[in-house]
């Protein structure tokens, strides 16, 4: 069989491997913690449910637009001027099949071979692999001060005449931290200067923690719509929960948005008609449904720190919003692929290692599940690895015995 070379050196998704192993050992019975969810477990909204059952009744499922149906996309403006104080024309967006697919339609309409791209670690496990996949270099910067707030200082240098864009995630999957407004000011403006793309992956900005609000970053730029190299990415999966529909879109200059088109449409045509229907209903429902994920999200993230701080030689930054932290383990284990390896062997408890995000040494903790699955989890991962924690643990109805420390 002959399989590509290019092909062969992608990766697979270490998050989605994960939700395999767990769902497996579940089947067989086992008593697995999910702590590597990267989805909320809250049913979809009810508006989305009946838009998108009343659509599937009329039997009339087609493809729609490429770019999205006209309804989905006013929902959409209507979004952007609501949360982005930002009025954006239909002809600026395009609605693909989730965030995941808008973020590639972006790289491969904006790079070249040989051009660069700059990741902030710690970063989404599908940067890489999509930068890859478009031929190009990920060039990932590494804030030298020990946090995971990325400074200028560091991404500065980084920049080359090859450098095509740069992406931010804020707030940020694996760490849950969410940047500034000096950072967002800053780096807009440098990116205007220097005349590099800056894509916003906005996915989590509104499930954001303690009063605070995501900053938008249209709020710094000096240009318009149409030249500006801004691109902002939303979509439906994360802060309704609704994962498995697969909406996500893409605001940007009408330019770059009829590039994206052109690629849609010669890849998937357009997103299914069910799942935009049912993101429209979310977007054009009751939008407490937002508020009350993030308050439960927000309660996990305390129960999820006050867990963690009792955890002996484990340090950890709290999470500004996302349902995820970033807890340092090197104190256990410097291979954070060994050590989510063992925790997974020995208890039964399912984390991410901070490796596939650009931070060794750490594992993704998501606390987007039940309060029982966080003080469970962190339970038997103390047990596995703290020698101070009892020996003895009860995982389902069996009794374990501690014998390797
Ligand atoms: N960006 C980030 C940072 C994410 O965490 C995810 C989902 N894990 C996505 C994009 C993709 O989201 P979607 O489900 O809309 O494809």
């Amino acid at each position: 069989m002959s399989i590509s070379q290019h092909a062969r050196e992608i990766s697979e998704s270490p998050t989605l491997k994960l939700n395999e192993e767990a769902r497996l050992l579940r089947s067989r019975g086992e008593p697995v913690i999910h702590l590597g969810a990267g989805e909320p477990k809250n049913p979809a909204p009810i508006t989305a449910i009946l838009s998108s059952a009343a659509k599937l009744t009329t039997g009339d499922i087609k493809y729609t637009p490429t770019a999205g149906i006209p309804s989905l996309k006013k929902a959409i403006i209507r979004y952007m001027e609501e949360n982005y104080d930002k009025v954006v024309a239909p002809e600026n967006l395009i609605v693909s099949e989730g965030a995941k697919q808008s973020l590639f339609n972006i790289l491969f309409s904006i790079v070249e071979n040989q051009d660069e791209v700059i990741l902030l670690a710690p970063f989404w496990v599908s940067y890489p692999e999509m930068v890859n996949m478009c031929y190009c270099t990920p060039v990932v910067v590494t804030p030298q001060d020990g946090t995971f707030h990325p400074r200028m200082e560091d991404i500065e240098p980084a920049v080359s005449s090859y450098t095509k864009a740069i992406i931010l995630n804020s707030p940020n999957n694996p760490s849950g931290m969410m940047y500034s407004e000096d950072f967002i000011s800053e780096i807009v403006d440098f990116c205007e200067c220097k005349d590099i793309y800056l894509i916003l992956d906005d996915i989590y900005h509104k499930l954001v923690f303690d009063g605070k609000k995501s900053p938008s970053a249209y709020k710094y730029s000096n240009k318009d719509l149409e030249n500006t190299k801004l691109i902002v990415v939303n979509g439906v999966s994360k802060v309704y929960g609704m994962t498995g529909f697969r909406i996500g879109w893409a605001v940007a200059s009408r330019k770059m948005v009829e590039v994206m088109i052109n690629i849609q449409a010669q890849t998937t045509s357009c997103a299914s008609v069910i799942s935009q229907a049912a993101a429209e209903g979310a977007l054009t429902g009751i939008q407490s449904v937002i508020e009350s994920l993030r308050l439960t999200i927000q309660n996990n993230r305390d129960v999820m720190m006050q867990e963690l701080r009792t955890f002996e030689g484990v340090r950890v930054r709290k999470p500004e919003g996302t349902f995820y932290c970033l807890p340092d383990f090197r104190a256990y284990n410097e291979n954070s692929i060994e050590l989510a390896q063992f925790i997974l062997e020995k208890a039964l408890v399912v984390t991410v290692p901070g490796k596939s995000f650009g931070m060794d040494g750490h594992l993704r903790l998501s606390y987007a599940g039940s309060v029982k699955d966080v003080t469970m989890g962190i339970e038997r991962i103390k047990w596995a690895l703290d020698p101070e924690a009892p020996n003895e643990i009860y995982i389902g109805d069996r009794k374990l015995i501690r014998d390797w420390l």
